[in-house]
């Protein structure tokens, strides 16, 4: 599956009409490719605050090259910017100071991180200097281009140890297609001790459980989760067994088909894993349906299957394996929700009520794990439009508008969601508990 309109506006003549014509003009995004660094040139580093002096040893520890002082020459891969020491409005000026002088020294597909204390975490003037870095990185985000992206991650005071794996997520190419998120780190998490994870091979030895992993973004998942070393066992309905079965043999994985919203699945995922695996480190609740209808026009067999798969399946399965144990200490629980559960849209009451709801189940899970003190989060991502089976069957016009709002103008692709689930699997990234990020380029639509 490709995006026509992509390879057409790179050609000769789509390259012509595109500039006389202003349209849209989808930048080739840079994407991860195993045994790479992390990133491809230096980052800079600036900002007053908690985190900037141990940055350039963080992250040199993810074999990332930084500088504090803009190289006379060449162009920057990356900024971080510490902005936890801004305590009022006038200081917001030096986000202006450190951003306005290298904006035109970045490299195409640059990443900008502003690192921020969670605002309900401080008070008073502090409050409102660090919400402030919200519409800062949001709109820095729309207005970047050529495939770089901007995202704020708000650091719990204590929580400086996890911000490591989030910094080789946002700063590396696998979060291509991830830009304007806020992610929070530490604010609902009462482990401290975060564990030092490989960064080429951080799910070593770990078992990882993907539902709907057959194809689409879930056999992603599966590939990019096996690439960092994880045990893959995938879960699809019987009519999908041969297609499992073989992704399942290429990794070297296991498999077991069922229906995830059959009577007895909860106790047959549960009873496999700590049988064959002794337990799971990670949980992908992937497996989705969506079944379209106006409301006007909505049958009960439409509106029941939708929230069967999607919502009440991980519901049951997950509550399953936490009430059995399985889920051991350190693993992660994460949940595939949707833009259309945030924005909205028209004929997808069951789907995004569905996926409003996956939203839900991780707010209200969050706080539950992170008071159990096992290490155990729970995010999840919400993808805006991944070229996949799913949204080929989308009408034309819809797809178009679909895959152009957003800051770059494309669809995405599998890897993007599965590189941000592995960033959230990744054993490092114990102390990010209860966020939903968005993989949709920045999408107009939504928050
Ligand atoms: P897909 O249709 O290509 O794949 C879904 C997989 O889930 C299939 O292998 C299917 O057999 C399996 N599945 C469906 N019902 C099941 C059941 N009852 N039991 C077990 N397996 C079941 O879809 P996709 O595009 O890869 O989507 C994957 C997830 O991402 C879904 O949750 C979807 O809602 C979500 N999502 C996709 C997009 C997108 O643009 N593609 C956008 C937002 C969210």
């Amino acid at each position: 599956m490709s995006d026509k309109y992509q390879d057409f506006s790179r050609s000769p003549i789509g390259k012509f009409l595109v500039k006389n014509l202003g349209l849209p003009s989808p930048m080739k995004l840079e994407r991860y490719t195993e045994g790479a660094p992390l990133v491809d040139g230096t980052v800079l580093v600036g900002g007053t605050g908690r985190l900037v002096e141990s940055l350039p040893g963080l992250l040199d520890t993810l074999g990332i090259t930084s500088a504090t002082v803009k190289p006379e020459e060449g162009k920057v891969k990356g900024l971080v910017f510490d902005a936890t020491g801004l305590t009022s409005s006038a200081e917001l000026a030096a986000l202006r100071e450190f951003f306005t002088p290298v904006m035109r020294s970045l490299a195409p597909c640059a990443r900008v991180v502003v690192l921020g204390t969670p605002p309900e975490l401080v008070s008073g003037s502090e409050k409102v200097a660090q919400r402030a870095l919200e519409g800062f990185t949001r709109s820095l985000g729309k207005e970047i281009g050529r495939g770089s992206t901007v995202q704020l991650a708000y650091v719990a005071e204590g929580a400086e140890a996890g911000v490591t794996s989030t910094l080789g997520f946002l700063l590396s190419p696998k979060s291509a297609y991830v830009s304007g998120q806020v992610v929070r780190i530490g604010a609902q998490s009462t482990k401290a001790d975060v564990p030092v994870a490989d960064v080429f091979r951080p799910l070593e030895g770990k078992i990882a459980l993907v539902t709907g992993a057959s194809r689409g973004i879930g056999e992603e998942v599966a590939r990019v989760l096996a690439r960092d070393g994880a045990t893959i066992v995938g879960v699809d309905v019987p009519q999908a067994a041969s297609e499992l079965q073989s992704l399942m043999k290429e990794l070297d994985g296991d498999w077991l088909t069922l229906d995830i919203t059959g009577k007895d699945a909860p106790q047959r995922i549960a009873h496999h894993l700590k049988e064959k695996h002794g337990g799971v480190d990670v949980v992908v609740h992937n497996a989705g349906i969506t079944r379209d209808k106006k409301l006007a026009n909505m049958d009960d067999a439409r509106w029941d299957s939708v929230m069967a798969v999607n919502l009440t399946a991980p519901e049951l399965i997950t509550r399953e394996l936490l009430d059995r144990g399985v889920v051991n200490d350190n693993g992660s629980i994460i949940g595939v929700a949707s833009i259309a559960g945030i924005a909205g849209n028209v004929g997808q009451t069951n789907y995004a009520a569905s996926k409003a709801g996956v939203i839900g189940f991780v707010d209200s899970l969050a706080d539950d794990l992170a008071s159990a003190g096992k290490g155990i989060t729970i995010n999840a991502v919400a993808p805006g439009f991944i070229i996949t089976a799913m949204t080929a069957a989308v009408p034309f016009a819809t797809r178009e508008v679909g895959q152009r709002l957003n800051a770059m103008s494309q669809g995405g692709l599998p890897v993007d969601v599965a590189e941000t689930i592995a960033w959230y699997a990744n054993p490092a990234s114990s102390l990010v508990n209860g966020n939903v990020v968005r993989v949709c380029g920045q999408m107009m639509l939504g928050a």
